[in-house]
């Protein structure tokens, strides 16, 4: 049955307007950036762009996966462009931002998965902006240690990796990846000391006991910040949405992780992965 579940209004947001975002979306634009905010598009742009933020996307704008869930295209990206962590670097001056998010497709056909461009990246972005903090989201690198090692190594505060969803629907929901390894990749860098983060998605199909339970693998790995929101259709031919979580329960979800002992638990209807990302950066500030 396909027929379609009214957005219910906890789910309407403002739209985007303003001298901020005006501001944001010109220097997107200059520097010929991709941002997930965008591709993605998330409900919180009003809220994001309007205070001066974004999560800029690195690596092109077309991906090498066909995750169910995304708004990104897949194809054959373009020629790695060197020239664009400098470009990030510069946009995120100009927005004088104290803490910025980046994050990239998937570039499996690249030998080292996107690393190294990862890697001068964040070199570039703390070199012209050394007091601003920086998460990054990165892909799973298939599971190779060296490449997930070259991204630590350029030391950005936090690293994220998204579980995206519960086990079961794994392979429905992001076809070329696994659960187990998505587990792996918090493991290791949690081994390399950085400040780890994830995210979930609710609505896909998932139950209440297989939320939990995600929650409790990505803590076993060693997952520091959770941030759990509802997901949202972006086209038709996407995964349809199955039903939209009450605020209640996902207030019933930050309970039960910090119950669990996760250190910062962000969940709510309009929760993205990179939504209030600076509060995600220093310990303890949970709850
Ligand atoms: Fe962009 Fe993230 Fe804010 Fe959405 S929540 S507008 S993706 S920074
Ligand atoms: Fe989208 Fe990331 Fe999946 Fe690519 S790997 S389709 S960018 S979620």
């Amino acid at each position: 049955v396909t027929t379609k579940i009214k957005k219910p209004d906890w789910l309407r947001v403002k739209l985007p307007i303003g001298e901020e975002y005006k501001h944001v979306r010109g220097l997107v634009d200059t520097h010929k950036l991709h941002t997930i905010c965008e591709s993605g598009n998330c409900p919180n742009m009003g809220e994001c762009w309007g205070a001066g933020t974004a999560t800029f996307m690195i690596l092109g704008n077309i991906c090498t996966r066909s995750c169910g869930f995304c708004a990104v295209a897949t194809g054959r990206p373009l020629a790695v462009d060197y020239d664009e962590p400098q470009r990030v670097a510069e946009a995120i001056y100009l927005m004088k931002v104290k803490h910025a998010v980046i994050t990239s497709v998937d570039r499996d056909e690249l030998k080292d998965g996107g690393a190294e461009i990862w890697h001068n990246t964040i070199k570039a972005v703390k070199a012209l902006n050394p007091g601003t903090t920086l998460e990054t989201l990165i892909p799973d690198f298939k599971g190779k240690k060296e490449d997930i090692q070259t991204v630590m190594a350029a030391a950005p505060e936090v690293i994220s990796h998204n579980i995206e969803t519960v086990e079961r629907l794994t392979r429905q929901v992001r076809i070329q990846a696994k659960y187990w390894r998505s587990m792996e990749v918090i493991r290791t860098l949690k081994e390399g000391g950085i400040r780890t983060k994830s995210g979930i998605m609710l609505g896909l199909g998932e139950t209440k006991e297989e939320v939990v339970q995600t929650m409790q693998d990505l803590k076993d790995n060693g997952c520091d910040v959770v941030t759990i929101g509802q997901y949202l259709q972006p086209t038709q031919k996407h995964l349809p949405v199955q039903r939209f979580v009450h605020p209640d329960e996902f207030a019933y979800y930050k309970d039960a992780g910090y119950e669990m002992g996760i250190d910062y638990v962000e969940s709510g209807p309009l929760v993205r992965s990179s939504y209030h990302s600076e509060r995600h950066v220093f310990p303890g500030l949970g709850r």
